[in-house]
């Protein structure tokens, strides 16, 4: 292994002790010192709010527990382990700082578990709707455009008509409201929940309201209302929330500067379940196809980056990120945004963990990123040339840490680099990839420590290479590690045929 010949050259001392391989799974998650009893509370409000979790009923089945720790042992966490699986986060059923992240991100106020059923539709198919009240973030015009246009992205690809009242009775009420408005589920002041809705039916059914003390905005900014609109009218039509982060219809707010708001493949799919398809969807498919979220079982499948982070392996396509934990099988895929900020932008080129310094940095085009514990650090992004490229260099392909040497090898088109993290400098020049990789057809896409062995990948292919014998021992699909399950495979080709069958 390198990091048994670097330690031959040194003294024993500190230095021998900080350049010993890091410590086991099991090693690392000692010092963790577990939520905050704070932390404890806001999690079981959230599981009861959003997954049905009911604290009455458990104490009732609980049982004597020696470590007087019940709550924790007993029904909650299930329902953290249901809420895990739901996000694409390592199912462990421990309220995790990247639990407890995902859980204060800014969401709707609807339940994730309910199954509304494909029964609760309108039995019609032009629909009233009327924008009631007063307390609007700008202009009632603006506010009108906004939800005009949030309408028609369903009555694009559905059968639907809407239709604006300005004074009668409508099926579909919007409002605004702050705090407690009487109907059971008080908004709760700036973020947290931003919305919610009423299935199709009399009286409240199918009507939206919006929390008036958010910052609502018509850009990036704050959050942007024709987004959440988009969501809760979903809801007004029937729709529960959807698991797929490519959809509107998924709970977490996620709306990004530069992303052109569409319908999903998914959402399209689930609104046309409940109520058929528009006449005019054929064309629009054939202009603008509803994006697919990354599928793990697609044979095609490549990555922009992947690095290791503690334990786990994190793969990253486009706005998403699979996360490979040793200890699951399953790996669920989530938004990069439901784990760290907006500012982490989507489509990266290479990411890598330094677990010395404790930090992630993420590289896009001449930027990069550092982010530590989850937060960005300040003064970031910074140019890459700050990192010692020429100014030829306008992007980096893939980063390669070694954790026990200190040092990072960054790939650009057919060069590679080694960049010191001691020293914070660039080791000499650029070198071929081809001479310092034997085997390796750059440029490459991504490349990471697994057990060992460094992965390269490249398209559909990644390469398994040894990097004492300095050779590639295997060769096989990209998305391989990421264990495609049978089943989730069959929900693809069905969604695939659907879609066809509804193509000219
Ligand atoms: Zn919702
Ligand atoms: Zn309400």
């Amino acid at each position: 292994m390198l990091w048994l010949s670097l330690l031959t050259l040194l003294m024993p001392g500190q230095t021998l002790v900080t350049a010993l391989p890091l410590p086991a799974p099991e090693m690392s998650k000692q010092p963790h010192a577990g939520p905050s009893e704070a932390d404890k509370e806001f999690a079981k409000e959230y599981l009861q709010h959003f997954y049905g979790y009911q604290p009455k009923a458990e104490r009732q089945k609980r049982t004597a527990d020696p470590d007087g720790d019940a709550d924790w042992t007993t029904g909650l966490c299930d329902k953290v382990q249901t809420m895990q699986r739901f996000f694409g986060l390592p199912p462990t059923g421990e309220l995790t700082k990247d639990t407890l992240a995902v859980m204060k991100r800014p969401r709707c106020g609807l339940s994730d578990v309910e199954r509304f059923g494909e029964t609760i539709r309108w039995k019609k198919t032009t629909l009233s709707y009327r924008i009631a009240g007063h307390k609007f973030p700008t202009s009632a015009s603006k506010v009108n455009r906004t939800f005009r246009a949030a309408w028609k992205l369903w009555s694009s690809v559905a059968p639907l008509k809407f239709r604006k009242r300005n004074r009668r009775e409508a099926d579909i009420v919007i409002s605004f409201h702050n705090g407690d408005h009487k109907d059971g589920s008080p908004f709760d002041g700036q973020g947290g929940i931003l919305a919610h809705a009423f299935l199709p039916g009399s009286g409240i059914g199918g009507d939206v309201h919006f929390d008036a003390d958010e910052d609502w905005s018509f850009n990036s900014t704050g959050f942007n209302l024709f987004a959440v609109a988009a969501h809760e009218f979903g809801h007004a039509l029937g729709l529960p929330h959807s698991s797929d982060p490519g959809a509107i219809m998924y709970p977490a707010y996620s709306f990004a500067p530069n992303y052109e708001l569409q319908l999903s493949f998914r959402d399209v799919k689930d609104v046309q379940h409940l109520y058929g398809i528009s006449p005019n969807f054929p064309s629009l498919v054939l202009k603008k196809p509803p994006p697919r979220t990354p599928d793990k079982c697609d044979p095609d499948l490549s990555f922009d980056a992947v690095t290791e982070l503690q334990q786990e392996v994190l793969f990253f396509k486009d706005r998403f990120m699979w996360r490979k934990h040793p200890q699951f099988e399953e790996t669920g895929i989530t938004l990069i945004s439901s784990l760290w900020p907006d500012t982490v932008p989507s489509h990266l080129d290479a990411v890598y963990e330094n677990v010395g310094r404790n930090v992630l940095t993420f590289f896009k085009g001449h930027q990069y990123w550092e982010l530590r514990q989850l937060k960005m650090e300040e003064g970031f992004p910074r140019n890459i040339s700050d990192l010692g490229f020429p100014s030829r260099i306008q992007s980096v392909d893939a980063a390669l840490h070694f954790r026990n040497d200190r040092y990072t090898v960054f790939f650009t088109g057919n060069e590679c680099w080694r960049y010191d993290e001691q020293q914070k400098m660039m080791d000499g020049s650029a070198m071929l990839t081809e001479q310092q990789w034997p085997g390796i057809p750059a440029p490459i896409d991504a490349a990471v420590f697994i057990e060992g062995f460094v992965h390269f990948f490249k398209g559909n292919l990644n390469y398994k290479y040894d990097s004492n014998l300095k050779r590639v021992v295997s060769i096989s699909p990209a998305n391989e590690l990421l264990e495609c399950e049978k089943e989730e495979d069959n929900e693809t080709v069905t969604g695939r045929r659907e879609m066809k069958e509804s193509s000219p």
